[in-house]
């Protein structure tokens, strides 16, 4: 029997990034992470202290990123690290992934992203970022250094929910991360947005109904991570007095939750990730301590297959 092609142009369930960049590039692209020594405004006071109760950047941060190395060095490094396990890349974006990777003067930003589009085999930029740190001398850089590489920005929106970005201490509401994400688009920047779903207080059914606020975000692609708690955080220790404010999924009801968040998705957003993944020795709670993401995703596919299911059926 001929498999069916989805609206994406391929015969997977939901529209995949990896699939796209395939397509744009003519074969596999690989993220380069580096952590080029920014930090936060929602950790150095200028808009909160503290920063958000989940936040790790250790637990992400692959081995050779490290702010004391040179960009240059970190991509090299990357590299080298990335070509043992997948000899077919030949093209790399480089992830500026660790803190908030716009909140430095705009001299400084156009030094570190020119110095990283320089590297051999470099092919454009993920920016992560928080909607507040973002302005139109900003969009300006990144039109310009568009025009010879890709260029994306990634906004960790996290909630629709107000109340929860509150609780999290995120120190901006869901509007801002509208705007910034309305506002980049607009200058034909593509946007990614990154999204948890098991933030304390959140019921299920919310965590579902959100996706129809989702939808409605000029996104180009999206990340979403199940909660994780991560060690030496303000959560970990919400968790240990507080247990009963947080409902962790365990891996099989996540990927029948997953599997429902994918069928109400914009069918237009590529799906860059269902779910994270850090070392066991960065979590507090270990139910999906040894799991590797490349196996979540074929028990997702697995799944999605099963029902006959796909990306958008139920979007409206
Ligand atoms: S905005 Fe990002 S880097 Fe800053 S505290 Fe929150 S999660 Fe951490």
């Amino acid at each position: 029997m001929e498999e069916l092609v989805y609206p994406w142009g391929n015969t997977r369930r939901f529209n995949s990034y990896a699939e796209y960049f395939k397509k744009l590039f003519g074969g596999r692209v690989q993220k380069i992470s580096v952590d080029a020594g920014f930090t936060c405004p929602n950790r150095d006071g200028s808009k909160g202290k503290g920063g958000c109760t989940f936040c790790s950047n250790d637990a992400f941060n692959p081995s050779y990123c490290h702010p004391q190395k040179s960009v240059k060095q970190q991509i090299e490094e990357g590299i080298e690290f990335h070509k043992k396990r997948y000899r077919r890349a030949k093209n790399y974006l480089v992830y500026f992934q660790a803190y908030t990777n716009t909140y430095l003067p705009i001299a400084s930003l156009e030094k570190l992203y020119s110095e990283a589009l320089s590297c051999e085999g470099v092919v454009g930029l993920v920016i992560g970022t928080r909607p507040d740190c973002i302005n139109m001398e900003i969009i300006q850089l990144l039109k310009k250094l568009q025009q010879s590489a890709y260029i994306m920005l990634e906004f960790g929106v996290e909630s629709v929910y107000n109340e929860t970005l509150v609780r999290v201490n995120r120190g901006h509401d869901f509007e801002q991360s509208k705007e910034a994400i309305e506002l980049a688009t607009s200058f034909g920047i593509p946007c990614g947005g990154h999204f948890i779903f098991g933030l304390p207080h959140e019921t299920r059914q919310q965590m579902l109904d959100s996706i129809a606020v989702i939808n409605k975000l000029p996104l180009q692609s999206i990340k979403f991570h199940q909660l994780q708690i991560f060690v030496n955080t303000v959560m970990a220790n919400e968790f240990k007095t507080e247990p009963a404010s947080f409902q962790l999924f365990g891996m099989e009801e996540y990927i029948d939750f997953i599997v429902e968040v994918t069928e109400r998705l914009n069918p237009a957003f590529m799906i860059e990730r269902f779910a994270g993944e850090v070392p066991p020795r960065f979590l507090v709670s270990s139910a999906w301590s040894n799991v590797r993401y490349d196996n979540v995703l074929v028990q997702i596919e697995n799944k999605l297959a099963f029902l006959n299911t796909f990306q958008g059926k139920k979007y409206l």
